[in-house]
């Protein structure tokens, strides 16, 4: 099979080019939650070229992800989200290297996941696991991108330690599970997991390509009424985490997601 133009269109953009390209596939990506956000994700950076990706998620295709859920059909439902979409990218870029781990993010093992890794994208559902993740990125210097939704909302913000804020920069801590709107308690339109991914992993391919300059910008998008904000976050003086070298979250054992 003559794969040569596989990737012609994107390096064809001045933006990305042959030497763009060749970073990319020089590149490793971890996608952590293989969910609506991640599985689409994931899609993304297989088709764009990243050499190296790496799945981890704990859960089990049920038909009432297919709504949403990018790569996985009938037949996946009662396997490993991880197992399924890993299966579903080779199928798709069989010139990249695929891995895919069932398990639980925990402070146990997060430290280990990173290892080897120069991007990470969000595809958690829970805020105090997007805190575990910020910890253990900031202390080892990694950059990832932020994404959530639910209902018909959503938000993404890339964060490069110690250059750009970080999570903690935007909330020193997690508001409580009872105040967050999840897809859990508002339910998702499967529209909106797509545009705020499209969003984050273009973030993703600038910071692999060295393009992503200038402050962090918090992006939000409501998807039915399209109100569409932008605000710059600015890092904080006095942030526990950036600042001041804190990772409590990295020190709670039980899972958190
Ligand atoms: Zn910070």
């Amino acid at each position: 099979m003559d794969t040569s133009d596989r990737y012609l269109r994107q390096t064809t953009l001045p933006e990305i080019g042959d030497i763009g390209q060749e970073r990319l596939r020089g590149s490793t990506v971890l996608v952590v939650g293989c969910g609506a956000l991640g599985s689409n994700s994931a899609e993304i950076v297989a088709r764009a070229g990243v050499g190296s990706i790496t799945l981890v998620d704990s859960d089990i295709v049920e038909m009432g992800n297919l709504q949403r859920q990018g790569l996985l059909g009938e037949p996946d439902v009662g396997e490993h989200k991880a197992e399924a979409v890993a299966r579903a990218l080779q199928r798709i870029n069989s010139e990249i290297e695929i891995d895919y781990k069932v398990v639980r993010i925990s402070a146990d093992n997060i430290e280990r996941l990173l290892h080897g890794v120069d991007l990470v994208l969000d595809g958690f559902d829970n805020m105090p696991s997007r805190y575990l993740l910020n910890d253990a990125c900031v202390k080892h210097d990694i950059p990832w991108v932020f994404a959530a939704v639910a209902g018909m909302f959503g938000m993404t913000m890339p964060i490069i330690p110690h250059r750009t804020a970080c999570l903690r920069c935007l909330s020193p801590d997690p508001v409580p599970d009872e105040f967050v709107l999840t897809a859990g308690n508002a339910g998702l339109i499967n529209t909106i997991p797509r545009a705020i991914v499209s969003m984050q992993v273009t973030s993703g391919l600038k910071i692999l390509l060295g393009a992503l300059d200038g402050p962090a910008f918090l992006t939000t998008y409501d998807i039915w009424s399209n109100q569409f904000t932008s605000l710059e976050i600015e890092r904080g003086d006095d942030c526990p985490c950036c600042a001041r070298a804190q990772y409590p979250f990295l020190e709670q054992i039980p899972p958190l997601s």
